[in-house]
């Protein structure tokens, strides 16, 4: 027997008629190239949705057409986000520290129409437009007097495009299965694969995400989203603030600057705030440098590479601030797990709690997870076994944009990450699958050996990576980066890792850098640092 409620879409279009009831006057400030404090309110992006919307279907844009955006968090971000897939288009977001050879795969890829570009990124645009020939229109995101002069044909600012717009737009009913965004994984080998969420996916996805044991997002927070917009749709911040009527602190291009993110987290009172440790690792040198304090901030949510020990208990000890460890890929739209104490937790000694606080946590319902071994073979949830990461759910992909086959490996989705899980769920990255180090037919953790390292008071930053050895096959290697002012030597760098570490894991050697390389997406990249150190070996 079928239930008998209604048929209600699950779609962007539904959280933006939500919002706009319930939270229209909540504030979103954002740093622009303009403006140093733009301030505006959720009903008045939504009515420059519509004009959007109009200009675009002026243009010619269908159900379907994808539109790309190269842009960093601010309010006219926000506004494609809305516009463009409550019309029925898809919203592609660009990473534009991607390689221009990547930045054109994806581009072409993707066949996007229209593409629309931060001023800052002009120089870039200049280089690339003609190598996009599917773009039939270029708008920049600035007002009609910040345009600049350019080389790029047709350039028009976005403000231009909207302005003579009616306000009121009809939107479609959209089915829920249809695609709302687009966003390319970077893939250290191979092309960027492009993720298609669904309007389905999207909001089940920040349904989920603002609960209390994940993000927890209420109407009185202030959030601030240093993740990036282009990058796995800043965690869905974008879509779940507004869905709890939280305000919005969106830090334009800024968000690598320390001073001017402290600046902004005390000004406009920010609760939350999310990113990816490097970004948390110049923060706390500038607020011990500075001897400066975050004032209202209360909790962070730390993810996209694992958070090092020394930044949580730097936040807890020094700052007073909870930092919520999180896991997830692109893929998972993308939130997979977030590390919420459970009421077994409060029963741990001290010790045992920050362990606990430091493995990726719980998933939510809707991502399920298994671990598998090289043979498929499902592995015990009893915190010790290590294997493959597997998941499934209704906001994981299951294909890649015009992808012929499925991503899927009998029905689950193989995350390239390696793993435990407790018998209380908790699940702890241990390695990706590439990077793991095997030394003497054994795992080594390299995720385990620079938290290590970066517990060294000298240590700013640190990477571990394998070396190819004769005896062992493979031996760790230590990269470290130094703070400003400080200095150890490899001896006694070392050192430090025994009665920490089992002794036949400790790194053969350290060699020091001035910086590590970072990818796009502002994880350490590991695969540079091969280059250029064990390949030379
Ligand atoms: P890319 O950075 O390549 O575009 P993603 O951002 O989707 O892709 O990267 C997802 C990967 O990042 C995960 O599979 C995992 O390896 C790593 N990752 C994300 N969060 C964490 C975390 N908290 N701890 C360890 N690794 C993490």
């Amino acid at each position: 027997m079928k239930g008998l409620m209604m048929d209600y879409s699950l779609t962007v279009t539904s959280l933006m008629r939500h919002v706009e009831a319930q939270h229209g006057g909540s504030e979103v400030y954002s740093l622009t190239v303009e403006n140093p404090a733009h301030r505006t309110t959720y009903a008045e992006i939504f009515r420059r949705c519509a004009k959007l919307a109009n200009a675009l279907r002026r243009l010619g844009l269908t159900e379907g057409d994808r539109v790309a955006t190269m842009a960093w968090n601010d309010y006219r971000h926000m506004e494609l986000y809305y516009g463009i897939s409550s019309m029925g288009g898809v919203l592609h977001t660009i990473n534009p520290r991607l390689f221009p050879e990547q930045l054109q795969y994806i581009v072409n890829h993707a066949e996007d129409r229209f593409l629309f570009s931060d001023p800052l990124l002009l120089p870039l645009l200049e280089k690339l437009h003609g190598a996009f020939p599917t773009v039939e229109a270029h708008v920049l995101l600035c007002s009609r007097e910040a345009m600049p002069d350019s080389s790029v044909p047709g350039l028009i600012s976005y403000e231009e495009l909207i302005e003579g717009e009616s306000d009121s737009y009809d939107w479609p009913d959209l089915d829920e299965n249809l695609a709302s965004s687009l966003c390319y994984t970077s893939g250290t080998t191979g092309n960027p694969k492009g993720v298609l969420f669904s309007h389905r996916s999207t909001i089940l996805h920040t349904y989920a995400s603002g609960l209390a044991d994940l993000i927890s997002i209420n109407s009185t927070d202030s959030v601030l989203p240093v993740v990036p917009m282009f990058h796995a749709n800043a965690w869905g911040v974008v879509y779940s603030a507004p869905m709890a009527g939280a305000r919005l602190v969106l830090p334009g291009p800024k968000a690598g600057d320390p001073e001017a993110l402290v600046a902004m987290m005390n000004g406009e009172r920010v609760s939350k705030a999310l990113g990816v440790p490097t970004v948390w690792l110049g923060l706390l040198q500038y607020l011990e440098a500075s001897g400066k304090k975050l004032e209202t901030v209360t909790s962070l949510v730390v993810g996209g590479a694992a958070c090092p020990r020394s930044m949580m208990v730097d936040f807890a000890e020094r700052h007073g601030i909870h930092v919520y460890h999180a896991w997830g890929m692109t893929e998972m739209s993308p939130l997979g797990s977030v590390n919420a104490p459970k009421v077994t937790t409060a029963g741990l000694d001290p010790a045992a709690r920050l362990e606990q606080q430091l493995s990726q946590g719980r998933a939510p319902y809707g991502v399920e997870m298994r671990l598998v071994d090289d043979d498929g073979d499902e592995l015990p949830r009893d915190g010790k076994a290590v294997g493959r990461l597997q998941v499934r759910g209704p906001w994981v992909a299951n294909r890649y944009y015009r992808a012929e086959e499925s991503a899927l490996e009998d029905g689950w989705f193989d995350t390239g990450d390696v793993a435990s899980i407790d018998s209380e769920g908790f699940m702890r990255i241990t390695d990706r699958t590439k990077d793991l180090i095997k030394s003497g037919g054994e795992w080594i953790s390299s995720i385990e050996l620079e938290d290590v390292a970066m517990a060294h008071p000298a240590v700013a930053e640190a990477a571990v990576i394998a070396m190819p050895h004769e005896r062992w096959s493979e031996r760790p290697l230590l990269i470290a980066c130094l703070k400003e002012g400080e200095s150890v030597d490899a001896d006694a760098l070392l050192a430090w890792f025994e009665g920490k570490v089992a002794k036949w894991w400790i790194p053969d050697a350290v060699q020091f850098a001035d910086e590590l390389p970072h990818t796009a997406t502002g994880k350490v990249s590991k695969l540079k640092l091969r280059e250029r150190f064990a390949a030379a070996a």
